[in-house]
């Protein structure tokens, strides 16, 4: 049963929430402002997070940008109740998921909330087989072509590699590549992940000074871009 968390202070929209994601057959927890929610989402793991903007003690925004930098990775649907709001959603890498304009339809939330988690499924999946522009790259077998031509990466590089492209389109932080690259048994410093993301580059990149598919994001982290339209 997948868990979901609602942070959100109205309680008439809560209780909506709740109701019709129970009725769609999920585990439902809620939290009414967002230090409690942060705490709740940081301590437990959930399936999907449902976050309001305007919330006492800590606003969406907050919530959802140190949630990220904490190593985050579960899907947030954002509720926004003003186009001003959506805007700035977009706008700012908050590392939101989605978002929904108030007032929504209860089918047109469950249809969202349901397309998310099953996105979130299929790339949690083990990637085998990757491509992204003249990069061929085969998991299993520990093999990698740019332009037809072999290119050698470590094991390191090729797990490395592997967790940024299963949350292509997502900022991953330091800590979180640390963690699920290295393990938590190993002690390295931060800066050793910026050294073996540049040496990636200088593989993959056609110009690793001036990277298309693993992009910095400022003090944070990366993310891995495939899609270069
Ligand atoms: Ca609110």
């Amino acid at each position: 049963m997948e868990k979901i968390l609602i942070i959100e202070d109205e309680e008439r929209i809560l209780m909506g929430l709740e109701d019709n994601l129970r009725i769609e057959g999920y585990l439902v927890s809620s939290a009414t402002d967002g230090l409690k929610g942060f705490t709740m989402a940081k301590e437990q793991s959930y399936d999907l997070i449902i976050l309001d903007i305007m919330l006492p003690k800590m606003n969406g925004f907050e919530v959802c940008k140190q949630l990220r930098q904490t190593g985050i990775t579960t899907p947030i649907l954002i509720l926004t109740a003003k186009s001003q709001e959506v805007d700035k959603v977009l706008g700012l890498e908050i590392g939101a998921d989605d978002y929904v304009t108030k007032p929504f339809s209860p089918r047109e939330l469950i249809a969202r909330v349901n397309a998310l988690i099953r996105r979130t499924k299929q790339t949690q999946q083990a990637i085998e087989l990757s491509n992204f522009g003249d990069v061929e790259i085969d998991f299993k077998k520990y093999e990698a072509k740019k332009r037809g031509r072999t290119i050698s990466l470590t094991a390191l590089e090729f797990t490395l590699l592997n967790f940024l492209i299963k949350h292509e389109g997502q900022v991953v932080s330091r800590d979180s590549i640390l963690d699920n690259v290295w393990g938590n048994s190993v002690y390295v410093y931060p800066r050793t992940v910026d050294t073996h993301i540049a040496n990636l580059r200088k593989k993959i990149e056609d110009d690793p000074e001036k990277p298309k598919f693993i992009l910095g994001v400022r003090s944070i982290g990366y993310k891995f871009k495939a899609d270069q339209t």
